[in-house]
C-alpha cells in the first residue's frame, strides 16, 4: 500500500485514510460550497519509484486496475473489475478542425461498462468503501454515477440505494430524471428513489444513513472517486508514446473529473513517466458556469449560483464546482469557457456524423469547448499543431437519447418501393438545400 493519508489542497491539513466526509476546516456538511472537496490521496513517492517504472506498466492488461500501486485498495480481492478503463483516444480526421490541421483527440469514456467514466471513479471509491468495511453503496446522482455504483454493487454482491435527481444542482427545481438511466440503473437492481428537499437537507440524510446504517454514501468517500479519475490521466500518457497532451479538456460540473486528471498527470510526472504537464481547461454549459464566473473575477473560492438554467447538459449543471478544479486550472496554466446548448448539440451532431462517435451531450461539451477556445484564441498554434489538444467524452450518447426525440423527429415511413425510396430520397434533397 503506497497511500498514505488524505491531504486538504486549501489548507494543507492531512487525514487518515480512514476520513470521512470534506476537509472538518474548510467546510461544513450540508452547507453547499466550493471547498467540500478539497481531499487528494498522498503517495509515498519515494518507495513508488523504487517499485514502479514504465516498461512493467506497459506490460501489464488493460484497464483501472493496471495501476493499483497507485490507488488506494490494499487487499486484490477488493479490486472490484468490471473491465473498467482502457478505453481508445481517437484521433479526430473528419470534422472542420481536423481538416484543418489541429491535432484533435477525444477520450471516449462512453465504452466503460455502464456507459460513462465514473465506472473508474465509482470503482475505485467503492471498492474502498467495501474494503473499509460498507454494508452497502448509496448515493446522490443525476444518472451516471447511479449507474456505475448499481453495476458495481451488483457484482460484489451488495445493496446499492440511487437517490436520483434531473441534476444535482436542481435538487429542489423539480426537473425531470433521465429516464434512460433510470432504467439502466434499475436493471442493475438497485433501489431507486428521487428524494424531494434542497441540496443540504440531501446531504443530512446521507450522513444518517451512513451512520446509522452502516451504508457507505459515496460523496463521503470524494477523495477515492478524484483518486479514480487519475487513470484517465495515466492511460493519455499511455497512448501519447509516455507524454502528456498539450492541453486537455473535460466538461466540468463538481470539477473533480478536472482535478482527478490533473492530479494523475502530476502524479506520472514525479515518477519520471512524463516530461511536462498539460494545460486544464473545464468546459461548463452557460447559465451553470460557477467555475467560468470565477475564473473570469480571479476568485479562487467560486460562489454557489443562485440557480440554474436549465440546458442540454444535467449531469455537469451544479450550483458550484470546487476550489480543486480552480487550482488545477490556475497551476497548469488552463482556464474555463461556457458553451450554449446549441454548440453542445452541434458537437455531438459532428462527433457521430463525422467521426463515429456518439457521445451524451455533456460530454460533447468537451468538443465545444475546444472550439471555443479555438475561437477565443486561448492556444498556441504550435499546441494546436504539435501537441495534442485532448477532450474528455465522459459518456455514451445511448444515455440521453430520449431528451433528443425533439430534435430528431420520428422517421418517415416510405412505401417498400424503388419508386417510392427514390421520390422520397429526391425530397430530402430538395429539402437539403433550404
Ligand atoms: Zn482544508
Amino acid at each position: 500500500m503506497y497511500a498514505t493519508t488524505l491531504r486538504c489542497v486549501f489548507c494543507g491539513t492531512d487525514y487518515p485514510l480512514t476520513h470521512r466526509g470534506s476537509c472538518t476546516l474548510c467546510a461544513r456538511p450540508g452547507e453547499e460550497n466550493a471547498l467540500h472537496e478539497t481531499l487528494g490521496v498522498q503517495y509515498d513517492l519515494a518507495a513508488l519509484k523504487r517499485q514502479l517504472d514504465r516498461e512493467e506498466l506497459a506490460r501489464r492488461p488493460a484497464g483501472l486496475w493496471r495501476y493499483h500501486e497507485l490507488l488506494p485498495v490494499v487487499d486484490p480481492t477488493f479490486r472490484i473489475d468490471l473491465g473498467a478503463g482502457g478505453t481508445r483516444l481517437v484521433r479526430l480526421t473528419r470534422i472542420s478542425e481536423a481538416v484543418a490541421g489541429s491535432r484533435l483527440l477525444m477520450k471516449v469514456e462512453g465504452s466503460n461498462p455502464s456507459g460513462s467514466f465514473k465506472d473508474r471513479p465509482i470503482g475505485v471509491a467503492a471498492s474502498v468503501a467495501l474494503e473499509q468495511g460498507a454494508r452497502g453503496l448509496a448515493c446522490l446522482t443525476s444518472g451516471n454515477i447511479g449507474s456505475a455504483m448499481a453495476a458495481i454493487a451488483a457484482k460484489a454482491g451488495v445493496s446499492s440505494l440511487v437517490m436520483l435527481l434531473g441534476a444535482a444542482g436542481l435538487a429542489d427545481q423539480e426537473a425531470s430524471v433521465n429516464v434512460e438511466k433510470y432504467v439502466q440503473i434499475s436493471a442493475y437492481g438497485a433501489e431507486v428513489v428521487t428524494p424531494m428537499g434542497n441540496l443540504g437537507q440531501l446531504y443530512a440524510l446521507a450522513d444518517r444513513i451512513e451512520a446509522e446504517l452502516g451504508w457507505s454514501f459515496l460523496h463521503n468517500v470524494q477523495a477515492y472517486q478524484t483518486d479514480g479519475d487519475k487513470t484517465t490521466a495515466f492511460e493519455i500518457c499511455e497512448q501519447l508514446g509516455w507524454q502528456a497532451p498539450a492541453a486537455v479538456f473535460v466538461p466540468t460540473g463538481t470539477g473533480t473529473n478536472l482535478f482527478g486528471l490533473w492530479q494523475g498527470f502530476v502524479l506520472f510526472k514525479e515518477l519520471g513517466f512524463i516530461d511536462t504537464l498539460p494545460r486544464m481547461y473545464a468546459v461548463q454549459p452557460m447559465g451553470a458556469a460557477s467555475l467560468v464566473a470565477a475564473w473570469e473575477a480571479h476568485q479562487a473560492i467560486p460562489s454557489v449560483l443562485e440557480r440554474i438554467e436549465p440546458n442540454l447538459a444535467p449531469p455537469i449543471s451544479h450550483r458550484v464546482s470546487g476550489y480543486h478544479a480552480y487550482k488545477a486550472m490556475q497551476e497548469s496554466g488552463g482556464g474555463a469557457v461556457a458553451v450554449a446548448d446549441a454548440d453542445m448539440f452541434a458537437a455531438m451532431k459532428d462527433l457521430a456524423s463525422y467521426e463515429g462517435i456518439y457521445a451524451e451531450m455533456a460530454s460533447a461539451a468537451a468538443l465545444a469547448g475546444i472550439r471555443s477556445a479555438l475561437a477565443l484564441d486561448l492556444l498556441e498554434t504550435e499546441e494546436i499543431r504539435q501537441g495534442s489538444i485532448v477532450g474528455i467524452l465522459t459518456s455514451h450518447g445511448l444515455k440521453n437519447s430520449l431528451a433528443l426525440t425533439q430534435i430528431f423527429p420520428p422517421q418517415t415511413k416510405v412505401e417498400g418501393t424503388l419508386e417510392a425510396l427514390h421520390s422520397y430520397l429526391e425530397l430530402k434533397k430538395v429539402e437539403l438545400k433550404k
